[in-house]
């Protein structure tokens, strides 16, 4: 903790007093407004996907996304919800990575360290390796 803790607010990009929340005020109030719009047209639709929810309530994947890692949305309540892989888009109901990037990833962590043992630099990693690997640095 350091003292006079203001950024920009990632969301608006407004200054705005740090808070455990990481976005200013007003747009925790705009997040949790579109929190209600899911969770009313989730009452009425348990079995819509991510991609629907999205769409009728023009809140954006990456939001509601959100809300089902920090569990406000459900899983267990709505199987179909899932949410994008984020290497390749395909639906998701946990971790970051669908089964296949996640053995993409390895298979290329394997690779990597190998390839320190010998001169063996057979296969670069594919573009998706990178992919993930830079979205995980800037979080
Ligand atoms: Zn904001
Ligand atoms: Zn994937």
């Amino acid at each position: 903790m350091s003292l006079g803790n203001i950024g920009n607010c990632p969301r608006c990009g407004k200054l705005y007093a740090v808070n455990p929340k990481g976005i200013c005020p007003t747009c925790v109030a705009q997040v949790d407004e579109e929190y209600q719009r899911c969770a009313d047209y989730l009452r009425e639709n348990k079995q819509t996907n991510i991609y629907i929810l999205s769409d009728e309530t023009k809140v954006t994947v990456k939001q509601i996304t959100q809300f089902i890692r920090e569990g406000r949305i459900s899983i267990a309540d709505f199987p179909n919800i899932g949410y994008p892989c984020e290497s390749c888009g395909t639906p998701i109901s946990d971790g970051r990575l669908c089964k296949d990037c996640r053995d993409r990833l390895e298979t290329g962590f394997k690779k990597a360290l190998s390839s320190h043992d010998g001169e063996n630099t057979q296969g670069k990693p594919g573009p998706g390796y990178y992919q993930v690997v830079s979205k995980k640095n800037n979080e």
